[in-house]
C-alpha cells in the first residue's frame, strides 16, 4: 500500500524512539507507508537495546546497540514532545515546534519509578553506564525491589564481586513468575549469596535503606528497581487519557488516525485491560498498531502470547504464554527446574505457558510446547 492508497495519510509522526517507536517506522514501510515519516525521542542517542542494559552490559560490557534503522524516517532526537492538539493535529516539540501529522504513533514508554535521590535506578542507558561504573569499585548493594528487573541487578552486582542485600515485599519475582518458578529463582540467587530481607522500603538515605517497620539495610550503593510509570504527561490535555492511563483497542487505536504501542500503552489482554511492558510484546504491538494506522479493521489485532526472558544468576529463562503460572507443571524435558529443563503449564481457560530454563529449544519450538503442551521434535539441550 502506498501513502496515496490511504486516503489523507501523508504525515506520520512516531513519539518515543525505543523499540516500539522504531518497529512502528519498519512497519509503515514493510506496510507500503511511503510518505513523510518522523522520529521523536527525547534521549539523544540512537535507539538501543534496553533489556541488554541489565544484562551484557552490566556484566561483561556486552553490546546494546541495535542494527542502524531503514526506514528513512527523521530522527529528532534529544527532543521532547510536550504536547498534543488532536483536533489541530500536532505535536508540540520542547523547542517551541509544532509538528503536523496526519497519523500519529505514541510509544514512549516509561520512566523508573524513583525511591528518593540517594538511590540509583535502571531505565536508561545512561543509568545502567552510572551503575557499572558504581559497581567495579565493589560496593556493597542493597537492590530494593525483587521483581526481573531488581533481581537481575542483584545477579550483576554478584558478579562484579559485591555483597548483596535484596529488599523484598513477597518472595522474588512470585508476582510476575508464580510461586514455583520464584523459588527456583530464590534458590539460586541465595546460592550465589545474595541475602533477602523481606519488607517494604520507607525511605533511603546515604548509606542504608529504612523498612516501615524501621529496620535498616546498610548498603553502600542502594538500587531501586521498584516498577516504572508510564510517559503520558505530554498527553495530559489530549483528552486521549483515562483516569490517567492511554487505553487502547486491541489494534493499538486510541483515537481517529493515533495508535499508541509498547510499555506506555493499555490495552486489552484475555478480557483485562493492561500493560504488557516486555520487548517482544512492545514490538508486536507496534506491527499491529502501524498497520492498524494504514488499513484500520483490515488491520490483525494484538493476540500474541507474550514472549519474555531473563537471565540472572546462572540461569537463562525463555517463556512463552501469560505469567505467572499457579502450581507444578509438568516437565516435557529434564527432571531438575534449574535447567536444563522445559515446564509447561496451562492456564483453567486453557491457555498453554512453556518455560525453558537453560535449554537452547528455539522460540518457534517453544511456542508449539506452549501451545500442544508437548515437546515438538527432537531439541538439543545444553547446561
Ligand atoms: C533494564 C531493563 C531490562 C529489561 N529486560 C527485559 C527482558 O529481559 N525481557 C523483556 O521482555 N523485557 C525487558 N525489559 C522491558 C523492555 O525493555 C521494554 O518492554 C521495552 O523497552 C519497551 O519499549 P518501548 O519502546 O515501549 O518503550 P521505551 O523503551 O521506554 O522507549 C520509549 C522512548 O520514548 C522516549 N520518550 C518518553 N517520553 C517522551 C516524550 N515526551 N517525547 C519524546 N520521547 C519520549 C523515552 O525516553 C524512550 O527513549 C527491560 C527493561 C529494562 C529497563
Amino acid at each position: 500500500m502506498s501513502a496515496a492508497q490511504t486516503p489523507g495519510m501523508h504525515r506520520v509522526v512516531v513519539v518515543g524512539n525505543g523499540i516500539a517507536g522504531q518497529t512502528a517506522c519498519d512497519s509503515l514501510r514493510t506496510a507500503g507507508f511511503d510518505g513523510e515519516l518522523t522520529v521523536v525521542g527525547d534521549e539523544p542517542v540512537p535507539a538501543y537495546s534496553r533489556p541488554a542494559l541489565s544484562k551484557a552490559l552490566l556484566t561483561d560490557g556486552g553490546s546494546h546497540e541495535l542494527a542502524a534503522p531503514a526506514h528513512g524516517a527523521t530522527e529528532l532526537l534529544g527532543v521532547a514532545a510536550v504536547g498534543l492538539g488532536v483536533a489541530a493535529r500536532t505535536v508540540r516539540l520542547d523547542d517551541g515546534r509544532d509538528l503536523p501529522f496526519d497519523g500519529l504513533v505514541i510509544a514512549t514508554g516509561t520512566r523508573a519509578r524513583r525511591l528518593g535521590q540517594d538511590a540509583l535506578v535502571l531505565r536508561t542507558l545512561d543509568d545502567a553506564l552510572l551503575l557499572r561504573d558504581r559497581l567495579a569499585a565493589r560496593p556493597s548493594v542493597a537492590v530494593v525491589g525483587a521483581g526481573p528487573l531488581g533481581m537481575e541487578v542483584a545477579s550483576a552486582a554478584v558478579q562484579a564481586g559485591c555483597e548483596v542485600t535484596v529488599v523484598a515485599d513477597t518472595a522474588p519475582m512470585r508476582p510476575q513468575f508464580g510461586g514455583y518458578l520464584s523459588e527456583v529463582f530464590t534458590t539460586a540467587a541465595t546460592a550465589a549469596g545474595v541475602k533477602i530481607v523481606y519488607g517494604t522500603a520507607a525511605g533511603v538515605d546515604a548509606g542504608a535503606v529504612t523498612l516501615d517497620d524501621g529496620t535498616r539495610v546498610t548498603a553502600e550503593l542502594v538500587v531501586a528497581a521498584i516498577g516504572d510509570i508510564p510517559n503520558v504527561e505530554w498527553l495530559q490535555d489530549s483528552g486521549l487519557l483515562t483516569d490517567g492511563r492511554l487505553v487502547a483497542d486491541t489494534r493499538g487505536r486510541v483515537a481517529p488516525g493515533i495508535v499508541a504501542a509498547g510499555d506506555v500503552a493499555h490495552l486489552p489482554v484475555r478480557g483485562i485491560v493492561r500493560r504488557i511492558p516486555l520487548w517482544n510484546s512492545a514490538i508486536e504491538q507496534a506491527r499491529v498498531a502501524a498497520v492498524a494506522l494504514l488499513r484500520g479493521d483490515d488491520a490483525p489485532e494484538f493476540d500474541a502470547d507474550p514472549y519474555f526472558w531473563t537471565e540472572q544468576f546462572g540461569l537463562h529463562l525463555k517463556a512463552i504464554g501469560h505469567l505467572p503460572v499457579d502450581g507444578d507443571p509438568t516437565f516435557l524435558a529434564g527432571e531438575d527446574p534449574h535447567g536444563p529443563a522445559l515446564l509447561h503449564w496451562r492456564h483453567p481457560d486453557g491457555a498453554g505457558v512453556a518455560v525453558a530454563i537453560n535449554h537452547r529449544i528455539p522460540i518457534p519450538r517453544l511456542r508449539r510446547a506452549a501451545a500442544t503442551g508437548q515437546l515438538p521434535g527432537t531439541v538439543t539441550t545444553s547446561g
